[in-house]
């Protein structure tokens, strides 16, 4: 195909979504691929998440599989365990099919940077505003003009520059200003929790991750919930024998500076973080906690879901589509499966055109990602304990309600 022939794609963000893109449309054949991202350097920041199968495919066909299982481990089942107020576990609802895979966040956005050609990322290149133009292309396609504010070593040079291209993938994460123009003023909406996060690095001779390893037998392939009264942990390992681990606490909306959801934990939080701990869960999980050094705490939000996702040669994709809870393990997924969908719909709907395509990838992602959203937010409430009577017991519960706490209800919610 020659270059003329060559259609072009801007992509806003360079984070998971934007980065699969990246590769959907580089796969798809015939397009030039340039992704904006504000950061100036590739982020080493994060902690653990899970990949399903969906997921791990779309990787492999990006030619990353062979990176993703080097990076990665089985997350083979999933046991929630209610905590009794001994602080004793009982195992209330188990799944061995559970077939996911956990990886650090840092080491897939890698994967997935460092398998692109060079120059296709933009570091340090703020996208400040766009517009679309009707019939001004060589073929009188609509075209989208991006502005960027360049951001380079630490001087702001403020040096604006324009990109144009045949369509706009926005990849801004929950925060997206394309998505605020559209819904100017559309709030987020507060869990009515935070979670506390960390990943301890028990690579190396660590007391606090043997003991952990001997009452969580299974870590290395299971995916543990532990739900005490209100309130509810997870646990789970990553390549390394680092055990990753998130512990969510009712409260009220935290004080936010800027759009970031992540507050660093002082002193004075950490110490009843700690106390709390040998309080709620049974001792080697407390102690793990203790053990962690820098864990750090993330508000959490999501959003009502859309009913679209396109907006003429504008298209929303990830976070900035469907911001979610995590209970669902969903996010990460439904990034990567957005741009899959996206990226065979292009490939797909080639001779009908671009529109066709993008009519394709709204119509299969609006329906199923409100469902996740939905599930997630359903999933954090019941685990919070915010939609049971006070006196509820996973213990005594039967064993249907119990099953409600599977992650295998997304898809019958
Ligand atoms: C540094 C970092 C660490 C994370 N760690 C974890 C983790 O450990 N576990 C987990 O489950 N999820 C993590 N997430 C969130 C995770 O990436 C998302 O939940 C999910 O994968 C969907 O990502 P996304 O690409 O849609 O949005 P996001 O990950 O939120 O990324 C949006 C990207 O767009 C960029 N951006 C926003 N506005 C502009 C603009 N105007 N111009 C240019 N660029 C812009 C941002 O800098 C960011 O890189 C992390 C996100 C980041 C950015």
């Amino acid at each position: 195909m020659g270059e003329k022939e060559m259609k072009k794609v801007v992509v806003v963000g360079g984070s998971i979504a934007g980065l699969s893109c990246a590769h959907a449309f580089l796969k798809a054949k015939g397009w030039e691929v340039v992704v904006l991202e504000k950061a100036r350097s590739v982020s080493s920041a994060g902690a653990g998440l899970g990949l399903d199968p969906e997921a791990c495919n779309a990787l492999k066909d990006w030619g990353i599989g062979d990176g993703l299982l080097q990076q990665s481990l089985p997350l083979s089942m999933e046991e929630n365990r209610a905590i009794d107020s001994n602080r004793q576990a009982h195992i209330v609802a188990r799944d061995e099919s559970y077939n996911h895979r956990a990886v650090h966040w840092s080491d897939l956005h890698r994967l997935l940077y460092n398998a692109l050609p060079a120059g296709i990322v933009q570091l340090g290149h703020e996208v400040i505003s766009y517009e679309e133009e009707s019939g001004v292309g060589p073929d009188k396609e609509p075209q989208v003009k991006v502005r960027v504010k360049k951001v380079a070593g630490s001087d702001v040079e403020n040096n604006i520059q324009e990109y144009t291209g045949d369509l706009m993938v926005a990849a801004d994460g929950s925060m997206s200003q394309t998505r605020e123009k559209h819904f100017p003023g559309e709030k987020r909406r507060y869990s009515g929790y935070c979670a506390w996060r960390g990943v301890l690095d028990g690579s190396t001779e660590c007391n606090a991750a043997a003991m952990v390893r001997r009452v969580y037998p299974d870590l290395g392939r299971c995916l543990y919930f532990d739900i005490a009264q209100g309130t509810h942990s997870v646990l789970y390992e990553l390549p390394g024998g680092r055990l990753n681990w998130l512990w969510y606490i009712n409260q009220p909306e935290p004080h936010l500076k800027g759009k970031s959801v992540t507050v660093k934990a002082d002193e004075k939080a950490l110490a009843a973080l700690h106390e709390q701990a040998s309080k709620t869960w049974v001792p080697e999980l407390a102690t793990l906690m203790q053990a962690t050094t820098d864990p750090f705490i993330n508000a959490i939000f999501d959003r009502e879901p859309l009913s679209k996702f396109v907006w003429g040669r504008v298209v929303l994709v990830g976070e900035a589509a469907h911001p979610t809870t995590p209970h669902g393990l969903r996010s990460t997924n439904m990034s990567i499966i957005d741009a899959y969908t996206l990226g065979n719909a292009i490939q797909n709907r080639r001779l009908q055109g671009i529109d066709a395509a993008l009519q394709e990838y709204e119509s299969q992602r609006v329906l199923v990602t409100a469902q996740q959203v939905l599930f997630s937010r359903h999933l954090g409430q019941l685990k919070q304990g915010l939609l049971l009577p006070e006196k509820f017991s996973w213990i005594s519960a039967d064993q249907k309600i119990r099953s409600g706490l599977l992650q295998q209800n997304m898809h019958s919610f």
